[in-house]
């Protein structure tokens, strides 16, 4: 996995980080793919949940929640994606909502190779095609995944990598259901599923 420093930010800005890693592989009739949490070789994708608990109040802990999701086999054709992490708790208005995609390609031609970056934020919605919107009450960004273009001979160029990037805060006293989709708007509508639980830890207060 490749990645900006908009999307190192969060894993250098907090103690504690837990993270979860999984795998998914669409079989030849595409549909829903449930993400795996074992690794597995000839993956298409790699997705990671990350947490991280940054305050505990009476009102609810707050958290910060992010994800990467990492395209293992690289596109022939372009596809309208999303990454989308809900959950069932209150969502933290005092934290920003971020999103970002990485694209690393490679020009053989000009042994070259070409990075495009595109952030978002609740701020900045749109960065050229990614975007920002919120859907069940949370936000999910929507981007294509394309060849790059390489500056110098400007031929079509294969992507070394491409990852997508999102992340929020939210408020909660009771452990949550968190949910990641992934969904490829490609001919079969590849939707790639998963989920952590978060556990609160903060101690009981009515022993
Ligand atoms: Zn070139």
């Amino acid at each position: 996995m490749k990645l900006s420093d908009t999307m190192l930010d969060s894993m250098l800005a907090f103690d504690n980080i837990t993270t979860a890693n999984f795998y998914g592989k669409r079989n030849a009739f595409g549909g829903n793919v449930p993400l795996e949490n074992s690794s597995s070789s000839d993956a298409d994708i790699e997705i990671s949940i990350h947490y991280s608990q940054t305050e505990s109040s009476e009102s609810g802990n707050r958290y910060v929640l992010w994800a990467y999701a990492t395209l293992l086999k690289q596109p022939v054709i372009l596809t309208n994606d999303r990454l989308h992490l809900t959950n069932d708790a209150v969502f933290n208005s005092h934290y920003r909502e971020y999103g970002s995609v990485l694209q690393v390609g490679y020009c053989k031609k000009c042994s070259e190779y070409i990075t495009n970056l595109y952030d978002v934020s609740d701020e900045k919605r749109r960065d050229g095609d990614l975007l920002l919107e919120y859907e069940r009450r949370a936000p999910s960004i929507h981007f294509e995944v394309s060849k790059a273009k390489c500056p110098t001979c400007l031929k079509s160029i294969e992507n070394v990598s491409f990852t997508s990037f999102v992340q929020y805060g939210f408020i909660t006293k009771e452990p949550i259901n968190v949910n990641l989709e992934y969904v490829r708007d490609n001919i079969l509508k590849d939707k790639y599923t998963t989920g952590i639980i978060i556990h609160n830890n903060e101690k009981s207060t009515d022993e």
